[in-house]
């Protein structure tokens, strides 16, 4: 059973703007923490694709990121690619590689199984999460081999080995959620199952991370809850993401990329405005840590990098071009 004793009403986490000033004001100390930056890659089906992405490593990796991780289809169709890239990274390069793994739909033999193997093969660092439930299951209890949440698989990932567990978290409220403040006594769960650290779904309205930034301050949650940034390149296909986990796009955003669809230059050049802005506003804010969804591109990531104050060192250049 969860303890958690909060006397913020329910209503109050749903409203945008509400009286309280939800992590408002810039804190005292802001900017001092050296800033971090971790980079997501997905697993690319093609040989094409997988070209691009070692290219993409090779740009973004000179800017020592904390940890990059890979990407892991929920039907398991992603297993083989995943690991076979994970296993590359580990083997040609000095990156932290942290795996996703989703427990939706197979079972907790399988899981441990595939957990033990990337700690045998080096591997200290897991983004542990469900994954959606395929639309033929919603609804229906997971067998009884499987684990129904996050959170369980978390607790027998701790008692696998010694991992660092990153979780999923929404500013927003996962969509199933019955409310955001069961989602976030889910999350709660999640760090007292073991975890060590949140990152977050995608937003562009920094007010959502901040207010639930505070509110899970409020739940009694300690661990660092890290901001997943999106860079807009493709405004329609994020438009699509957004929909899917509900995500607001602000009118702002949609009105900046209005009738830019043939103009990709100038897509490309507020992308990383956008981004840029998000990030030293969050910043602002006492925020030091960010993950980003590259969709394995480098440019913009690495832009918003760079406007972070990381920069190439002498040793990370020699790694890359060795
Ligand atoms: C950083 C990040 C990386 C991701 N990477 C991937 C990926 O590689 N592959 C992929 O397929 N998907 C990925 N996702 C998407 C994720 O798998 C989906 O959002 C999924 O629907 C939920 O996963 P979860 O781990 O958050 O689930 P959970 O933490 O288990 O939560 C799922 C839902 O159940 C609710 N819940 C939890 N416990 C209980 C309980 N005891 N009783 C009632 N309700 C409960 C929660 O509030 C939530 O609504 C990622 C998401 C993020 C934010």
């Amino acid at each position: 059973m969860l303890a958690v004793n909060v006397n913020v009403p329910e209503k109050e986490l749903h409203t945008p703007g509400s009286s309280r000033h939800y992590g408002h004001l810039p804190l005292r100390g802001a900017r001092k923490s050296a800033p971090g930056i971790s980079f997501e890659f997905f697993p690319p089906a093609t040989e094409k694709g997988r070209d691009n992405l070692w290219q993409t490593i090779e740009q973004l990796k000179v800017l020592s990121p904390r940890m990059v991780s890979v990407t892991y289809g929920a039907d398991g169709s992603s297993r083989d690619n995943t690991y076979a890239i994970v296993k590359r990274l580990l083997d040609k390069t000095d990156l932290v590689v942290a795996p996703h793994i989703t427990c939706v739909g197979a079972s907790k033999a399988e899981l441990r199984e595939m957990a033990q193997q990337y700690w045998q093969d080096g591997v200290r660092h897991i983004v542990a999460l469900r994954g959606d439930k395929p639309k033929s299951t919603e609804g229906l209890p997971p067998a009884s081999d499987q684990y129904s949440y996050c959170s369980e698989f978390v607790e027998d990932l701790r008692k696998i080995a010694d991992f660092d567990i990153s979780v999923a978290a929404y500013p927003e409220t996962h969509p199933e959620a019955l409310s955001p403040a069961k989602d976030i006594e889910n999350l709660r769960r999640k760090f007292d199952a073991g975890a060590t650290r949140a990152i977050t779904q995608f937003f562009f309205n920094n007010e959502h991370f901040l207010r639930f930034r505070d509110h899970c301050a409020l739940f009694g949650i300690e661990g660092d809850i890290i901001p997943g940034v999106l860079p807009v390149e493709n405004f329609t296909q994020v438009q699509r993401f957004a929909t899917q986990c509900g995500t607001e796009i602000p009118v702002w955003l949609k009105e900046r990329f209005a009738g830019l669809e043939d103009d990709k230059h100038t897509r490309k050049l507020l992308a990383a405005a956008v981004a840029i802005e998000q990030v030293n506003d969050l910043r602002r804010h006492g925020v030091s840590q960010f993950h980003l969804y590259t969709l394995n591109r480098a440019d913009l990531s690495y832009a918003i990098g760079r406007s972070l104050g990381l920069k190439p060192t002498k040793e990370t250049r020699a790694g890359a071009s060795a």
